[in-house]
């Protein structure tokens, strides 16, 4: 099945309301912020491709977001109605790869990846996230996952899986960039101390 067909009929068998990270998707398509009101005629209608990729790409003061996963998207937006193609195609820019990895983990073929395992493939710069002491893991995953980013980090539980079927979790199999990135920087810290 496409991916297209399986956001469908996903959104299809969900109840409303369909929250996907700081967004909202009504019945129609229609995409606002999830804290804005869709009747709401002060927003502004967003149909053009550029607009919205700098809406994705910058926060309310013009600061680049490097983690789209991180709440920080700017609201007083509207796109639609949108076809599902369309639809889709908006999800993936605001939060890459994100209706694929929920398919497939619905699917049962999604598997998390260590932590361990994604730092010992790291070679240059990042080789020495390797060095990363465990017990920092817990504390780093808090600061940078759970309060920084609105993705799911399955890689880091015990037993991961999505907390609620129904809803249109945001998941992250695999530490990203962004994270191996401070892990760096904490792990350069605890060399030095
Ligand atoms: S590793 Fe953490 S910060 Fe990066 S996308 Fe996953 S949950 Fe978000």
């Amino acid at each position: 099945m496409k991916l297209t067909q399986w956001l469908e009929s996903r959104l299809a068998r969900t109840p409303l309301p369909w929250t996907v990270g700081e967004v909202r998707i009504y019945p129609g398509y229609l995409l606002i912020h999830r804290e804005d009101a869709p009747e709401d005629c002060r927003l502004r209608h967003l149909s053009g491709w550029e607009a919205f990729l700098d809406l994705v790409r910058f926060d309310a003061a013009g600061r680049f977001r490097p983690l789209r996963g991180a709440p920080g998207l700017q609201k007083g937006w509207r796109r639609g109605p949108l076809s599902i193609a369309e639809l889709f195609s908006d999800l993936r820019v605001l939060y890459p790869e994100a209706v694929a990895l929920l398919a497939a983990w619905e699917g049962k073929r999604l598997a998390p990846t260590p932590f361990s395992d994604t730092a010992r493939r790291q070679t240059g710069l990042y080789e020495v996230t390797q060095r990363l002491p465990r017990e920092e893991l817990p504390a780093l995953v808090k600061k940078v996952c759970v309060r920084g980013c609105l993705r799911h980090p399955l890689w880091h539980l015990p037993e991961p899986r999505p907390d609620n079927q129904e809803r249109l979790t945001l998941l992250c199999p695999e530490a990203c960039h962004y994270f191996l990135h401070q892990a760096r920087a904490r792990a350069a810290v605890k060399r030095a101390a």
